[in-house]
């Protein structure tokens, strides 16, 4: 049976996003079926687009910090009823058989994770298309629950910014008296530092552009560091537990392994690929610091950041935009001119 819904997406590297039909798989026993109402724009998104990670599949439709209504339910469906609102992430399925699926670490699933677009889909077949579309058809587990008293739109980028930075910051044990510093302010950064802030840390924002010192401050960080400024990274040494690294593309870390404290880690979560200029071993062998990686987050740890939020009435800064316009939010988006996610009004693409 055919269930064709409208979606945005590219057919080439080099080519534009554009209105395009996709197939959704009839709903089974253990489904939902959500109807999109805003999905918040990763810098993920535009990597996938382009191919700059190489491994797109054609058509690819973007978009996975999904926020929806529930219009359908499989017979099996436990959670959720028609009429709630739902949400999805950047995973879709797992294997849910595996060590780090049974420990809820999903997204470390041994034997990959589904993404919700780009990944191989065990229904159809082909690729999963994500959330730059009408609809979205989950199985139950994937899906979360959205607090009631936050604003919609504000918070579909807790789905991957906001996961994404929480859970190295639960991971490496931040809390009251945390010296924390995250590295650009985007979407992953702006959310870094309020996560960081609402879990006590002291939190400090390295970044190129000096007209985001306010923005910064207002957000909760207690300083900026502008990371072109040598004799500021300097005065820096020594002074982080954590740094959590958005930087999309390939950078020189080396002086920021120099501001970890003694045991500190320097975690990367933006640029994916070989480090250039390497990684120099002395500061970290002599203050025992480290250089880690993290992905997005499981399923539990996603629904344990949407209750935090829900409770420190913590949301995304967001620029709502309609779909024709995402072309033009891609290009602001490579300049880090967006303050600090945009977010697609879904009823754009419906001709609402
Ligand atoms: P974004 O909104 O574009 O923010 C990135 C920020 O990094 C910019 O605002 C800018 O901040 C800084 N920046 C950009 N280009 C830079 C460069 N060439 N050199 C130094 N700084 C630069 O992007 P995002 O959506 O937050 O995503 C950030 C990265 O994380 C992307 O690569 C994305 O694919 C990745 N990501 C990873 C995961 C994961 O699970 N690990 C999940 C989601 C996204 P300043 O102007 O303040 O310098
Ligand atoms: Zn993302
Ligand atoms: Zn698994």
């Amino acid at each position: 049976m055919t269930n064709q819904v409208n979606a945005f997406g590219t057919e080439a590297a080099n080519l534009d996003l554009k209105q395009m039909t996709i197939q959704r798989r009839e709903i089974t026993a253990s489904d939902v079926e959500i109807d999109i109402l805003f999905c918040g724009v990763c810098h993920s998104d535009l990597h996938t687009a382009r191919n700059d990670w190489g491994g797109t599949n054609y058509p690819a439709v973007p978009g996975h910090e999904i926020v929806g209504r529930i219009t359908k339910v499989g017979k099996a469906v436990t959670k959720f009823k028609v009429g709630d609102l739902a949400a999805v992430g950047c995973l879709v399925d797992s294997c849910r058989t595996c060590d780090s699926c049974k420990q809820d670490l999903e997204q470390y699933c041994l034997t990959g994770f589904t993404g919700t677009y780009n990944g191989v889909d065990k229904y159809l077949g082909g690729r999963t298309f994500g959330g730059y579309s009408e609809k979205v058809i989950v199985t139950e587990h994937f899906v979360l629950k959205v607090p009631e008293n936050l604003d919609l739109a504000a918070t579909a980028p807790l789905l991957c910014a906001g996961v994404t930075t929480w859970s190295p910051l639960k991971h490496w044990k931040v809390g009251k008296g945390s010296k924390v510093a995250v590295i650009g302010l985007g979407g992953l950064g702006h959310m870094a530092i309020k996560l960081a802030k609402g879990l006590g840390a002291e939190v400090t924002l390295f970044s190129r552009s000096k007209n985001k010192t306010e923005d910064a401050l207002r957000l909760g960080a207690k300083e900026i560091i502008m990371s072109t400024n040598e004799t500021e990274m300097l005065a820096a040494k020594g002074k982080f537990d954590l740094i959590i690294d958005t930087v999309p593309y390939v950078h020189d870390i080396n002086p920021y392994v120099q501001t970890l404290s003694v045991n500190g880690t320097l975690v990367l979560v933006g640029y994916l690929g070989p480090l250039d200029p390497f990684l120099n071993s002395v500061p970290m062998i002599l203050g025992r610091k480290s250089v880690a990686g993290s992905v997005i987050g499981g399923i539990a740890e996603t629904q344990e950041m949407l209750d935090f939020c829900g409770k420190h009435n913590i949301v995304s800064d967001i620029e709502i935009i309609s779909m024709q316009d995402i072309n033009k939010a891609y290009e602001r988006l490579l300049k880090s001119d967006v303050k600090y996610r945009f977010v697609i009004d879904m009823a754009s693409l419906k001709g609402k």
